[in-house]
């Protein structure tokens, strides 16, 4: 099940805005997902996923920023893929 919101909190509000990606570990026993992430939080969510990840509360490995794919394609411009 995935939430429909940006997965950070900034001074105990969660931010409202639509995730553009999703954020997964990938670990010694395979990739799992921790949650999504809108374009302005990727940086904070990286930083706590380290932490996190430093603190024991999720497992080591490599952070995954994997971009969901646009659900309005109406008026998006045929640009490349930056990944
Ligand atoms: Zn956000």
């Amino acid at each position: 099940m995935l939430p429909e919101k940006c997965s950070i909190r900034m001074n105990g509000k969660s931010c409202s805005f639509p995730p553009s990606s999703i954020v997964s570990i990938l670990s010694e026993s395979g990739e799992y997902m921790i949650g999504l992430v809108c374009n302005d939080h990727i940086m904070s969510m990286k930083t706590k996923t380290l932490s996190m990840q430093k603190s024991g509360k999720i497992s080591k490995g490599k952070i995954k920023f994997q971009r969901l794919k646009p659900v309005m394609t109406d008026c998006v411009l045929n640009l490349k893929d930056i990944d």
